[in-house]
């Protein structure tokens, strides 16, 4: 990874008494070295990815500290990671996106949950729901109920965020258990301050080292018969001991309202949005001062009944404001209310959406109706004109784009960067197929996934990371031709491996898998992996194009070492080799598994090396040489079929100069990084010949310049007059 976070990496050395500015994940991280830390892991993914990022960088500072990072290879490692805290009294913390990674994670879970831990252990999670998310929308709160693991969901603003890591750990420990930590998009970069208190180096670390491990223990394992003590222990003792310090330390915040008839509880992560909703409604001001009473819940699992049935005594009615489904909260809220017997309405869902991110739009649309039926006496008016605003805004801009397009704003999808190396594979795979027809393509999560999107279209399925080779085993013995499955160098780590090669291999299973080699987990923020370049290739090729991403060839080796005999590495910029490869696996003789890795490093990588490289050399008034492809717009044919092969950014249409050929004409804009691919495709598909390769060179020598005025000279003389 080639992003330096040195702003970040001094935010996280302040002292006590200072005051840091900026966003919630940083807050959090800065959060973990204050409580006394001991090791940190994890898994990359939005919106946590900084969590790690920055610890990872921070080696000297922790080094200071003895704390200990762990780049985890996946989920389930980091969750491992936690068993230190079984006997040890060690603060641990790991940090992954859910809900996808605590599904990796499960196993691993699900034996921490039941021995329980003696040292405090956070699962900070990125809980990629709702706009913006990448991944399958399910809560995580399911998980924490049938594990009896701690939900902590802390009200969105950077003093409570960090008071709730400090104190997670302290309840973490008051109840033998772990605790999520979850952490929504908005509040990861939510921005703010706090006071910070000096980092604590833990008391057993790196550099306090125990003299011996812990003493044999059987009730510490999950092994039958202990499992049957540990379940009693989860409800029987934990979770009320959980219950306790809850109340005790007061986590969860009552903010009293001018009304005592009605109230809502809300999760914490959703209660800046809840105030934004009140505002519209002229019942909350921008401080937080709310008319009605509300509970926000900065644990939510487990919910401690007397809290609940002491918020709702008196009223005829509260709001639960809970995201996603099922109505976890809700039910819960209501079998507590009956068993104290109260007569309070609960409204949540029958109001609100049952799914997607609950906006401060969508909160508002359900605190209208739940209103007008519980506090008639209230005026509603200046919501219902805002949300009334809303809806003509909507329907005046679809209007206009209707009469102005004629259709409603085609969607803009998520596409590769310019000049990534996965496009020409894609490109090859559609040529490919001209040949060899079509065929079942399981994709699989990372930058490659936009191939879904036009103007490729490729790929059936997506079940998981590192999954796609796994997930065709059940198609291919059910279809005539071969199955291809996509999977990218992160997701080959991660999962791939194993999941896929390995029970391909045992199965005999014939199929191709093409392993997307670029030389970083992408597109979580190309964090390096095992097969990453190393320091001498990046510096040997700042500016060139890589496509040697990995010396050591740690994939091939390890295909070829668990038994892969039929295996080629191809330059992934090259279409047409690329294309022949690819038709020579869905019709080769060898029946077994069949592996092409494409190899070219992640264009982003490259250019945020090759960029102050290039600017130093400017600077110092030195040669530099950039690659731009162009159009000859005199012989563009004007069929596209170059734009349908690429999909890049910078390859795009502008009107065409001849009155005889009406269609737009294709262009190259400036971004173009020239990597080659528009050379390639138009060789590969023999395309029109209208595109061409050209040098902008900057600083060029005295060679140089007397070679181009030679050159204007001869241009200008083979010139018609006048033209
Ligand atoms: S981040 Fe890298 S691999 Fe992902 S789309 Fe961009 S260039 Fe391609
Ligand atoms: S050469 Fe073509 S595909 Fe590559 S960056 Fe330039 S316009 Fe895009």
């Amino acid at each position: 990874m080639e992003v330096s976070f040195s702003k970040e990496l001094e935010q996280l050395r302040q002292g006590a008494g200072s005051t840091f500015h900026g966003e919630g994940i940083l807050a959090i991280t800065k959060a973990l070295l204050q409580s006394g830390v001991a090791y940190v892991g994890g898994y990359q993914g939005a919106p946590v990815s900084h969590l790690l990022d920055v610890l990872v960088q921070a080696e000297d500072h922790l080094a200071e500290l003895g704390v200990h990072v762990e780049a985890c290879s996946n989920e389930a490692s980091a969750a491992a990671m936690l068993g230190a805290s079984i006997h040890y009294p060690l603060r641990g913390a790991v940090t992954w996106k859910s809900v996808v990674g605590t599904n990796v994670a499960a196993d691993a879970l699900s034996n921490l949950a039941s021995p329980g831990v003696r040292g405090g252990a956070l699962i900070i999670i990125g809980d990629d729901y709702g706009e913006g998310a990448s991944v399958v929308q399910e809560r995580t709160y399911a998980f924490a109920m049938k594990s009896s693991l701690l939900l902590i969901d802390p009200r969105p603003d950077l003093e409570l965020m960090v008071r709730m890591v400090e104190e997670g750990f302290a309840l973490s420990e008051a109840s033998n258990t772990a605790a999520f930590v979850q952490l929504r998009i908005r509040a990861c970069h939510v921005r703010g301050s706090f006071v910070c208190k000096d980092n604590i180096a833990p008391a057993v670390s790196r550099r306090a080292l125990m003299s011996d491990p812990a003493a044999f223990d059987y009730s510490r394992l999950t092994h039958a018969p202990s499992i049957f003590e540990h379940e009693k222990i989860k409800t029987a003792e934990r979770l009320p001991a959980a219950r306790r310090h809850i109340l005790e330390r007061g986590l969860n915040e009552l903010f009293a309202g001018s009304r005592e008839d009605i109230g809502i509880i809300v999760q914490g992560g959703l209660y800046n949005a809840l105030i934004g909703a009140l505002q519209q409604f002229g019942l909350a001001d921008a401080f937080g001062a709310s008319t009605l009473p509300i509970l926000n819940l900065n644990v939510t699992y487990p919910l401690v009944p007397e809290q609940i049935a002491g918020f709702c005594r008196g009223k005829q009615a509260v709001l639960v404001v809970e995201e996603g489904q099922p109505e976890f909260i809700e039910q819960d809220v209501a079998l507590t209310l009956h068993r104290h017997g109260l007569a309070t309405a609960v409204h949540g869902k029958d109001v609100l959406p049952m799914a997607g991110e609950y906006s401060v739009e969508a909160i508002a649309r359900g605190l209208a109706p739940f209103l007008t039926r519980r506090a008639p006496d209230l005026d509603l008016g200046p919501g219902l004109h805002w949300l009334g605003e809303l809806d003509a805004r909507r329907g005046a801009v679809a209007a206009a784009l209707e009469s102005g397009l004629g259709r409603p704003l085609p969607a803009r999808p998520p596409g590769f960067c310019t000049g990534c190396p996965e496009r020409p594979v894609f490109a090859a795979v559609k040529l490919a197929q001209q040949r060899v027809g079509k065929v079942h393509i399981a994709a699989d999560i990372g930058c490659h996934s936009f191939a879904t999107f036009e103007p490729f279209s490729l790929g059936h399925t997506i079940l998981g990371f590192g999954m796609s080779l796994a997930s065709r085993a059940g198609v291919s013995p059910m279809i005539e031709g071969r199955t291809l499955a996509i999977m990218g160098d992160g997701g080959f780590w991660h999962n791939g491996l194993l999941t896929g090669v390995e029970s391909a291999l045992y199965n005999g299973d014939d199929a191709v898998l093409v392993i997307l080699k670029n030389g970083y987990t992408s597109a979580t923020g190309t964090q390096e992996i095992i097969s990453s370049p190393d320091e001498e290739v990046k510096a040997a090729a700042p500016n060139k194009q890589q496509s040697l991403v990995d010396r050591n060839v740690t994939i091939e080796k390890t295909l070829r070492g668990i038994g892969v005999r039929w295996l080629r590495t191809v330059d992934s910029y090259r279409v047409d080799t690329m294309r022949k490869t690819l038709e020579e696996a869905f019709t080769t003789p060898f029946a077994g598994l069949k592996v092409i890795i494409a190899e070219g490093e992640c264009q982003l990588e490259r250019q945020r090396r090759s960029k102050p490289w290039v600017a130093g050399r400017l600077k110092r008034g030195e040669r530099v040489e950039r690659v731009k492809y162009g159009v000859d717009e005199d012989v563009c044919s004007g069929d596209h079929s170059c734009i349908r092969l690429s999909g890049c950014p910078t390859l795009t249409l502008k009107d065409s100069p001849d009155p005889l050929k009406p269609d737009p004409v294709a262009t190259v804009i400036d971004g173009c990084v020239g990597c080659g691919l528009c050379g390639e495709n138009a060789h590969a598909a023999t395309l029109c010949p209208s595109f061409y390769r050209g040098e902008v060179v900057q600083n060029p020598g005295p060679a140089e310049r007397f070679l181009h005025r030679l050159r204007q000279a001869v241009i200008r003389m083979l010139q018609p007059a006048g033209e």
